[in-house]
């Protein structure tokens, strides 16, 4: 029997890209040996995606549509078609034609060769990303490789391909903030990274703001360390120990004779110096706080809408 690829693409906006985008799809998983279906995940879109999609689920039978119920992110609109895909591999990629489907058949090879995850990432000289961004994105998974315990590739993509037995894993996964590259690379197994050049978006803007970004980068930091809340444990240290020095630098001016009164300035230089660590201190608690009574919830991380999926009540789906 025919192997079977699940390709899971999340669509938010997207709706001058669907066509090209199945075409280019079917061209190239037609040529290859498997079955295929592919998942497309509206993710709340303002626009016609979703209609789109379900045109092309009406022209070719192994295309499915998962509507969620309101826009959940990229992450999560993944999840829901990892949840219910039903290849013995999943291929997850943008809907924007940046992941060259051309890059399938090497990422399949590898598979074959028995690969569990071969993952992506972008190759140093990227024409189509200006410099801000490229310095952004370098000092982002500077962050993250310092303060957490997974490494990331600088420019590590969604674009992947995920053995059965990761997927049957990742479905168990069920975190509040959910960053996939990082889950990906946490769970281990066999992995393979390949470079790619990502092209330019087909149509539209990317959809992420420098703000959502900036919000990502602090909240896939969070998700996959506590190291923050040691800086808290090291700076109180530093400064104690630091504000000790100062005793004897008092003891010996008021024996040389000099005013120990005299540093005012100095003192509430300190003090709001102090005041400031503390907040941020205080603040980075905080926010480990704010996630522990979020994931207590345990809310369900998307909610689909409407699917033309059979499987809609799949195990893994809390319904
Ligand atoms: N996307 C999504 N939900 C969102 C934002 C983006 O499903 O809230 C999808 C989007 O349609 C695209 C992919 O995620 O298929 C990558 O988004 P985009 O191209 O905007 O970002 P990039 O990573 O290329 O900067
Ligand atoms: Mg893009």
């Amino acid at each position: 029997m025919k192997k079977k690829l699940s390709v899971v693409i999340p669509a938010y906006n997207e709706e001058k890209n669907i066509s090209f985008l199945v075409s280019e799809l079917v061209r190239t998983l037609t040529s290859t040996i498997y079955d295929f279906e592919l998942i497309l995940v509206d993710d709340g879109s303002k626009d016609n995606t979703l209609n789109e999609i379900k045109v092309q689920a009406e022209i070719h039978p192994n295309i499915f549509y998962i509507e969620l119920s309101k826009n959940f992110g990229k992450d999560y609109a993944l999840k829901s078609g990892i949840d219910l895909a039903q290849g013995d591999a999943v291929i997850t990629m943008d809907a924007d034609l940046q992941h060259p489907p051309q890059l399938l058949p090497r990422m399949l090879k590898l598979w074959e060769e028995g690969y569990d995850i071969i993952y992506t990432y972008r190759e140093e000289a990227n024409p189509h990303v200006k410099a801000y961004q490229r310095i952004a994105s370098k000092l982002f998974y500077k962050g993250i490789n310092a303060l957490s315990d997974i490494t990331l590739e600088n420019g590590i993509s969604d674009f992947r391909l995920l053995d059965k037995k990761v997927i049957n894993e990742l479905r168990k996964i069920d975190e509040y903030e959910l960053f996939f590259r990082g889950m990906v690379k946490w769970v281990g197994f066999l992995q393979k990274g390949v470079p790619y050049t990502p092209a330019k978006r087909h149509t539209g803007d990317a959809s992420y703001s420098f703000i959502n970004l900036a919000k990502l980068a602090i909240g896939s930091i969070m998700a996959f360390s506590v190291r923050p809340l040691y800086i808290a444990t090291g700076l109180g240290l530093f400064f104690s120990l630091a504000s000790l020095l100062y005793i004897p630098y008092i003891a010996i001016s008021y024996f040389a004779g000099y005013d120990a009164l005299s540093g005012w300035a100095s003192l509430i230089a300190t003090i709001s110096f102090f005041g400031g660590i503390q907040l941020l201190v205080l603040g980075i608690i905080g926010m480990y706080l704010g996630k522990i009574f979020l994931q207590t919830k345990q809310r369900p991380s998307y909610i689909i809408r409407s699917t033309n999926l059979s499987v809609m009540k799949n195990d893994y789906i809390r319904v």
